[in-house]
């Protein structure tokens, strides 16, 4: 059986109360066999409060993986309102979503931008989390695999390709995220399938790269996407709030 990512992003979500209460019921629900006999080797669960409530994550989190929604690149100085890799590597977190559409989008993070933060993550010893993909409008025109090279190219700019083998992508499809519309698993395959040959050309070779997809996965749409041959994961949004609603994504996939 393949391995599988489950990557809960929490977004403007969970005060510290609610962070605790979750994993109250996560450590709970890991008793059952079903889940944590794959835990480790079959089964990766990592979860992306916002800052303000990693802390309270870290306290409770037993082996499911803690990390942050985004980073400043830079380590420290008059960036004011922004975080930097030192405060969160000093809070315990090894990974960190990079280029999520709402940043690209509300905050208008640029891919030079990106590139940066990928960069500076990676020179951390940190896993970046990726996330690319196209508009509702982008994919109706047809320009679904140029925003991709575009994304990717742009966003990796600054990596080696041994550094490149090191990031978790996500592909997201903008006018997936958040609507109760995913992909189908047709869709959801094909763009995985088209970006993973080519990041596989920006680095050393396709069988490393570790692609996630997210946009309403449910536990009612979790078997057909996790079962593509070029989905290994998951990152889920509005599903992740839950640990039950969490954990039944993977349940339903075994
Ligand atoms: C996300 O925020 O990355 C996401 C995929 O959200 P949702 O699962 O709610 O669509």
């Amino acid at each position: 059986m393949k391995k599988i990512y489950l990557y809960g992003n929490w977004k403007m979500n969970m005060t510290c109360g609610e962070t605790k209460d979750f994993f109250a019921k996560m450590s709970r629900a890991l008793e059952d066999e079903s889940i944590s006999g794959h835990l480790g080797t079959e089964l990766e669960i990592a979860v992306f409060p916002a800052y303000t409530s990693i802390a309270s994550a870290m306290a409770g989190k037993g082996r499911v993986i803690v990390g942050a929604q985004n980073v400043y690149f830079e380590h420290k100085g008059a960036f004011t309102g922004e975080v930097s890799i030192p405060m969160l590597s000093e809070l315990g977190c090894t990974h960190v979503i990079i280029g999520h559409s709402e940043r690209r989008q509300i905050f208008k993070e640029s891919n030079e931008l990106l590139a940066s933060k990928l960069k500076a993550v990676l020179d951390a010893g940190l896993t970046p989390v990726f996330c690319y993909g196209e508009t509702l409008e982008e994919r109706e025109s047809g320009e679904t695999f140029n925003v991709f090279r575009e994304q990717l190219t742009q966003g990796l700019s600054k990596l080696s390709k041994d550094e490149i083998e090191r990031i978790i992508f996500a592909y997201e499809p903008v006018w997936a995220i958040g609507t109760g519309k995913s992909a189908t698993s047709e869709e959801a395959e094909d763009a995985c399938k088209y970006s993973r040959e080519l990041i596989s050309k920006l680095s050393n070779g396709a069988e490393r790269i570790v692609i996630l997809y997210g946009g309403s996965v449910k536990p009612d749409n979790a078997k057909e996407l996790l079962s593509m041959p070029d989905i290994n994961g998951a990152l889920v949004g509005g599903a992740s709030l839950k640990a039950e609603s969490f954990l039944d994504i993977y349940k339903a996939y075994v």
